[in-house]
C-alpha cells in the first residue's frame, strides 16, 4: 500500500518510477488488514497503564497481545522502547502527529482513485467502538479526552443506540461510540492492486523481484541486485513494511527499531450477519469489517518477528470472538491470514531522508494504519523527494528520533530516559491502583 501510493504519487509529479516488488503489489501486510480508513484513530498502542498489562499479556498465549517467549530476548530493545513510549505526553505528541498526517486521507484517496474507483472501493460510513462495560475505564477515558482535545467528531451511544445502527450487536453490549469520520475499503486488496493498475497505465514500471541488496558508492547507491537481475538507480524510496530494514541494510547510518507485530483475520464467507460498517470490540481487542467477499475480523497483536510459522489457532479464536459480538454470525467458510504489521515502539511511521545517503527515501513502520496513512505519506515523501516545503511538520517522522538522546530531545519531546522511566512506573502504580 505504501510503496504504491509513493510510487503513483511521485510519477504524476513527473518522476520516472520503477517498483520493484518481490510477491507482486497488495500481497504483503496490506493484503488481509481490516480496511479501516481510521482518520479518527489517533491514539497509540503506547498509552498509559500498559505496564500494568504486560504480566497478563505474557501469560496468555491466546490473549490480544502476545510475545512469544523464544523471539522475546530478541524483542526486548523494541519492547523496553515501546514500554517507555507509554507516557502521557508522548502519547499526546504522537496523538497530534498522527492527526496532522490523516488530513491528507479521504482528500488523498479521492485524488490516487479517481471519483469513479473511490466510490466502488471506500465507503464512508464510521465505525462503531462497542464496549460490555457500562462505563469506560480510565484508558478509554483518556482516549476519548485526546480526541476531543484534537476535534475529533464523536457520539456516545448506549447499547440499544448502538443495537439501532447495528441490529446484529448482542444485547451484552452497553456502551458505543460511532466515529462518523472514518470509513473503510470493501478490498484491501483490490484497493492497492487498483492503484497498481493505474500506474502502470500512466506509464511505471512494475517488476517482480526481489531486492538483494545493492552497490554502494561515496554518494549512496548507484545499482540494485535482485533475484533476476539488477537495475541502476539514481533515487531510491524503501517501502518494504516489515522488511524495510532488512532491505535498507547498508543505507542508513543508525538503525530504525522496526518489529513486527504479526496480526491475523478469519474472513467468513455468507457469514449471516450484515453490519454496514466496522466495528471494534474494544475488550477483545478485534475490528469486525463487512467487505465485498464476507465479514472480516482482523485483529490481535504477536511478537514473534518475520521468520518464526503462523499459529492459526489466533485466527480461529478471532472468528469464535465475532460470535460473542453477533450471535447470528455463521462461520463455515472461514479462511484464515497472518500479516507482519510494520511497527515502530512510538507509533509513527519513518517518512524520511536517510540519514547516511540524500538519494535514499524511507516510507515505512505504519504499524496499524498503514491503509489510513498511504496518501498522507505519499504527499510528504514527495514533498521530500522535491525538496520543497512539507505538506505537515515532517520532524515527528524523522528517523533520528530513534538516535540515542538525539533528534527527539532537540525537537522538545524527551528521549526515553531514566525521568521517563521514572513517569512509565507512576503510570504503572496509578493504574494498577486504580484496577484495585
Ligand atoms: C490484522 C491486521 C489488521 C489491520 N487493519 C488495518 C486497518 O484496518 N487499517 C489500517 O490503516 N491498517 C491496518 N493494518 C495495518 C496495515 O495493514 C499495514 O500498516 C500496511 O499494510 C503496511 O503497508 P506496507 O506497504 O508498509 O507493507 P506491506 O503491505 O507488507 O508491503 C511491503 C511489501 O514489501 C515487499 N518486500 C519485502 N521485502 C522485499 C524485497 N527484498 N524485495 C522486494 N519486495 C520486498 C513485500 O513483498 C510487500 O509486498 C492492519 C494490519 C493487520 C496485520
Amino acid at each position: 500500500m505504501i510503496g504504491i501510493s509513493v510510487a503513483l504519487t511521485l510519477q504524476r509529479e513527473g518522476h520516472r518510477v520503477t517498483v520493484l516488488e518481490q510477491a507482486g503489489p497488495g500481497e504483503g501486510c496490506s493484503f488481509g488488514n481490516a480496511g479501516c480508513v481510521s482518520t479518527a484513530s489517533v491514539i497509540p498502542m503506547a498509552m498509559p497503564g500498559m505496564l500494568a498489562k504486560v504480566p497478563a499479556w505474557l501469560s496468555d498465549p491466546m490473549g490480544p497481545l502476545t510475545v512469544r517467549w523464544r523471539y522475546l530476548p530478541r524483542a526486548m530493545p523494541w519492547l523496553m522502547r515501546w514500554l517507555l513510549a507509554a507516557t502521557e505526553a508522548r502519547a499526546r505528541h504522537t496523538s497530534r502527529a498522527l492527526h496532522a498526517l490523516h488530513q491528507e486521507t479521504w482528500p488523498g484517496y479521492r485524488a490516487l482513485l479517481g471519483p469513479a474507483q473511490f466510490d466502488d472501493l471506500m465507503q464512508a460510513a464510521g465505525h462503531l467502538y462497542v464496549w460490555r462495560a457500562a462505563e469506560l475505564g480510565a484508558g478509554d477515558r483518556l482516549a476519548q479526552q485526546m480526541r476531543d482535545d484534537l476535534g475529533i467528531a464523536s457520539q456516545a451511544l448506549s447499547g440499544d443506540q448502538a443495537r439501532e445502527l447495528e441490529p446484529a450487536l448482542s444485547q451484552g453490549i452497553r456502551t458505543a461510540l460511532l466515529l462518523p469520520e472514518n470509513g473503510h475499503t470493501c478490498n484491501p486488496e483490490r484497493l492497492v492492486k487498483t492503484l497498481a493498475a493505474a500506474f502502470v497505465r500512466e506509464g511505471g514500471v512494475l517488476l517482480r523481484r526481489k531486492v538483494l541488496g545493492f552497490d554502494i558508492g561515496a554518494q549512496g547507491p548507484r545499482t540494485v541486485y535482485t533475484d533476476c537481475g539488477s537495475y541502476p538507480v539514481s533515487r531510491l524510496a524503501i517501502c518494504a513494511g516489515a522488511w524495510s530494514m532488512r532491505v535498507a541494510r547498508g543505507l542508513t547510518g543508525m538503525a530504525v527499531p522496526l518489529e513486527t507485530e504479526r496480526g491475523y483475520h478469519a474472513m467468513l464467507r455468507a457469514p449471516g450477519v450484515a453490519p454496514t460498517r466496522p466495528i471494534m470490540d474494544c475488550e477483545n481487542k478485534f475490528i469486525a469489517t463487512p467487505m465485498e467477499h464476507g465479514l472480516r475480523i482482523a485483529g490481535t497483536v504477536e511478537i514473534g518477528g518475520l521468520d518464526a510459522p503462523a499459529n492459526f489457532r489466533r485466527a480461529a479464536l478471532l472468528a469464535e470472538q465475532g460470535r460473542q459480538l453477533f450471535p447470528g454470525l455463521t462461520y463455515e467458510d472461514a479462511s484464515h491470514w497472518m500479516g507482519y504489521r510494520p511497527s515502530t515502539p512510538d507509533g509513527l511511521p519513518v517518512i524520511d531522508r536517510s540519514d547516511r545517503f540524500s538519494n535514499v527515501f524511507l516510507a515505512f513502520g505504519h504499524g496499524h494504519l498503514g491503509i489510513t496513512e498511504a496518501p498522507g505519506t505519499a504527499r510528504l515523501l514527495a514533498d521530500l523527494v522535491a525538496d520543497r516545503a512539507p505538506c505537515i511538520d515532517p520532524a515527528p517522522f524523522a528517523m533520528t528520533r530513534f538516535a540515542r538522546g538525539g533528534g527527539a530531545a532537540q525537537r522538545g519531546v524527551a528521549a526515553p530516559d531514566a525521568a521517563q522511566a521514572s513517569a512509565v512506573a507512576k503510570d504503572a502504580r496509578r493504574s494498577a491502583a486504580s484496577s484495585r
